[in-house]
C-alpha cells in the first residue's frame, strides 16, 4: 500500500501557467493530498469516491463526474459515486451487465481501452442499445470514459466525465484523468483488501466460536501475549485488560499451576513444540478443561515465539468421563456374571482350606487328647490350620479384588502371574467341562502397565468363552491353551481352544455389545474386554484356528516400550486432573 501511495503520479503539470491555473493546480495537489489521506485511514468507498468526483469537479466546474464499480463475480455495475449527475441517469447504470454495446462505460470495461463521445449528437456507437438518446434526454452532450485498472490489470470500473456540452479531452484533461483514475485504483484495491481481510477474519472468528478453538502468541523474551477473542471467551478473561502470564496463571487450576511453571521454564529454554491439557478455574468455581498445542518460532532477531491454540475440550472431556463411568459399569455388570459361572469354581477354592482347617483341628484335638498329649504335634497341625486359614482368606481377597467396584488403577502388572491367578480361579471350573488346561507362559516376560484387575477380567472372560465354546465338543480334547510370550514390542497372551470355532461372517460381530449366540449369553464380555484392552493401547483379536476351533489373542505394549511409557504418563496426568489416586 505504502509503495502504492508514493507511486501516484505528481500532481499535474504546472510548466509556465497562469496564477489562477497555478491556484487551481496547487487546489488539486492539495486534494489529492487529502484523498490519500482518507485511503490510508481507511475511510470506505462511499466516502472517498464522491470526494473524488468532486475534487474533479472542482477544478472545473463543467465536468460531471461518475464512478461505476465492477463487480468481478457477477460482471454487473455497481454503484460507486456521482455526486453531480441527475441520480435518475447514474441509477440506471447499477446492476446492468457490463457488455461493450451497452455505452461507453461498458466499452471501457470490456476493452479496457478509454472510450471518447465528443459530441453525443454525432455519435452512433451505441445506439442499439439507446444509450445516446437516454443520456441526451438528461442534457448531456459528451462522456470520456475510462477503466480504472488494478496493478494486476483488473477492471475495477470506470471513471466518466459528463459535460453538457461537446468537447474532447485537453492534454490537462487527460493528465488529470489518468492521475484520478490511479487514485481511484489505490482506494478500491485498498477497501476490497480491507473487506478481504474483514471477510477471513470473520470467517476465522466463526471458525473459531465453532471449534470453541481460540489462538495465542507468546513472546517469550517480554512475556508478551496475544490471545485472539475465543480466548478471552473460553478464558472468561476481560478483552479490555491486558494479559500477562500473571493473568493466565489465575485461571489455572491451583493443582496445575506447578506443572504448567515447569512447563513454560521448559518451554523458554529449548524452545520446542508442546502439547498439554489443563484443568482451568474460572471466577465463577467452574471447571474448564482446555487442550492446548503450541510451537516455537524465531523472529530474524532469533528471539523466540510461540504461536498456538487453546481448545475446550470441557465437553469432550466430561463426556468421555461420563463414558468411562459407564464403561466400567458394563465392566462391573461383566464380572459379576462371570462370578454365576465360577460359583463352583469359588466353591472349590474356599472349600480346600476350608476342609484342610476341619481336619487339622481335629488332628489337633486328638493329639491333645491322647494320653499323654502330644503338643508338638499338636502344634505343627494349629500351624497347619494358621497356614489353611490364611489360603482361605486369600482366596476370598482376590476374589474381593476382581469383583468389587473400583477406580482404575495403573500399575506394574506381571501379566503371567496375573493369568496364573486367574486359572487356579478356574481350575475346578475347567475340570467339571473336562477342560484340560495347558499354560505355556513365556519366561522372563517384561511387565506391562496397566490395570491388573481389569486385565484379569479380559483373561477371566477368555477362558470362561474357551470353556463354553468346548462344552459340547466330544470327539476330540477339550484342550485350551493359555501361551504369553514377547511380540516385537508387545507382550502377548493367546487363548486357544479346540471349540465350535468362529466363521468368517461373525467374527467381525463378535466384539460389538450384546452380540451372542448362547441362550444365556450377554453379549457383553468380549467388547468390554476389546476396550479394557485399547484403553491399554493394545489389541484384541479373534482367529479361526487352522484345526479346529478359535484362538483369542491381546497384546500390549510392555513398559520398557514409548507408548506404554505415554500411557503410564496420560493415565498419572488423569489421575492427577481428575484428583484421583
Ligand atoms: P457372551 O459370552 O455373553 O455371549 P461375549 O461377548 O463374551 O458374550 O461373546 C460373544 C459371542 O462371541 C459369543 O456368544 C460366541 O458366539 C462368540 N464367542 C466368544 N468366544 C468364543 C470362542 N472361544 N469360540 C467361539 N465363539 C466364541
Amino acid at each position: 500500500m505504502d509503495e502504492e501511495l508514493t507511486r501516484v503520479r505528481p500532481a499535474v503539470d504546472m510548466g509556465p501557467a497562469r496564477r489562477d491555473d497555478r491556484r487551481r493546480a496547487n487546489g488539486l495537489l492539495a486534494g489529492e493530498k487529502h484523498l490519500l489521506e482518507m485511503v490510508a485511514v481507511g475511510h470506505p468507498l462511499s466516502v472517498v469516491l464522491p470526494a473524488l468526483c468532486r475534487l474533479v469537479e472542482d477544478a472545473n466546474s463543467e465536468y460531471l463526474c461518475s464512478i461505476l464499480l465492477v463487480d468481478p463475480r457477477a460482471a454487473v455495475f455497481e454503484h460507486g459515486a456521482a455526486p453531480s449527475l441527475p441520480p435518475a441517469y447514474y441509477a440506471s447504470k447499477a446492476g446492468r451487465p457490463i457488455h461493450p454495446e451497452s455505452g461507453p462505460c461498458g466499452a471501457a470495461a470490456s476493452t479496457k481501452r478509454q472510450m471518447i463521445v465528443s459530441d453525443l449528437a454525432a455519435e452512433t456507437r451505441w445506439d442499439a442499445s439507446g444509450w445516446r438518446a437516454f443520456t441526451m434526454s438528461h442534457g448531456l452532450r459528451s462522456c470520456w470514459s475510462t477503466p480504472i485498472l488494478s496493478r494486476a490489470q483488473e477492471v475495477l470500473g470506470t471513471f466518466a466525465i459528463y459535460r453538457r456540452e461537446p468537447g474532447a479531452p485537453t492534454r490537462a484533461d487527460q493528465d488529470l484523468i489518468a492521475q484520478l483514475t490511479h487514485l481511484a485504483s489505490i482506494a478500491i484495491d485498498r477497501a476490497r483488501s480491507d473487506a478481504a481481510l474483514r471477510r477471513s477474519e470473520s470467517f476465522l472468528a466463526e471458525a473459531q466460536s465453532l471449534s470453541r478453538t481460540g489462538s495465542f502468541s507468546w513472546r517469550v523474551a517480554t512475556d508478551e501475549i496475544t490471545l485472539s477473542d475465543e480466548v478471552y471467551r473460553i478464558l472468561q478473561l476481560d478483552p479490555k485488560v491486558p494479559v500477562t502470564l500473571a493473568t493466565i496463571d489465575e485461571r489455572v487450576h491451583p493443582e496445575g499451576i506447578a506443572s504448567l511453571a515447569e512447563l513454560a521454564v521448559r518451554a523458554r529454554t529449548d524452545g520446542g513444540a508442546f502439547e498439554c491439557e489443563h484443568r482451568m478455574l474460572m471466577p465463577d468455581g467452574s471447571v474448564r478443561y482446555v487442550h492446548v498445542v503450541a510451537h516455537g518460532t524465531r523472529d530474524q532477531h532469533g528471539q523466540l515465539e510461540y504461536i498456538g491454540a487453546i481448545q475446550d475440550v470441557t465437553q469432550r472431556r466430561l463426556s468421555g468421563e461420563a463414558l468411562g463411568r459407564a464403561r466400567a459399569e458394563l465392566a462391573h455388570i461383566a464380572r459379576v456374571t462371570s462370578l454365576g459361572a465360577l460359583t463352583a469354581s469359588i466353591a472349590h477354592e474356599v472349600n480346600q482350606p476350608l476342609s484342610g482347617i476341619i481336619t487339622n483341628a481335629s488332628t489337633g484335638l486328638r493329639m491333645l487328647a491322647s494320653d499323654p498329649p502330644n503338643v508338638d504335634g499338636a502344634c505343627e497341625t494349629l500351624r497347619r490350620t494358621i497356614r489353611d486359614g490364611h489360603r482361605a482368606a486369600q482366596v476370598i481377597a482376590r476374589l474381593r479384588a476382581l469383583f468389587t467396584r473400583r477406580e482404575p488403577a495403573s500399575e506394574r502388572v506381571d501379566l503371567n502371574e496375573a493369568t496364573r491367578e486367574v486359572a487356579t480361579l478356574m481350575l475346578s471350573e475347567l475340570q467339571r467341562h473336562r477342560v484340560v488346561l495347558r499354560m505355556q507362559l513365556a519366561e522372563d516376560l517384561p511387565v506391562v502397565f496397566g490395570d491388573r484387575v481389569q486385565l484379569q477380567q479380559v483373561v477371566l472372560n477368555l477362558l470362561l468363552n474357551a470353556s463354553e465354546a468346548m462344552s459340547e465338543i466330544d470327539d476330540r480334547p477339550r484342550e485350551l491353551v493359555v501361551r504369553s510370550r514377547l511380540d516385537g514390542p508387545d507382550v502377548r497372551v493367546d487363548v486357544q481352544d479346540a471349540g465350535t470355532g468362529i466363521s468368517a461372517e461373525n467374527v467381525s460381530q463378535l466384539f460389538d455389545a450384546f452380540y451372542t449366540t448362547k441362550s444365556g449369553g450377554m453379549g457383553i464380555g468380549l467388547s468390554v474386554s476389546r476396550s479394557i484392552i485399547e484403553s491399554h493401547h493394545g489389541r484384541l483379536v479373534a482367529m479361526a484356528n487352522d484345526g479346529p476351533g478359535a484362538t483369542f489373542s491381546f497384546s500390549i505394549p510392555h513398559r520398557g516400550n514409548a507408548v506404554n511409557r505415554a500411557y503410564a504418563y496420560a493415565a498419572a496426568q488423569t489421575a492427577s486432573m481428575t484428583g484421583a489416586a
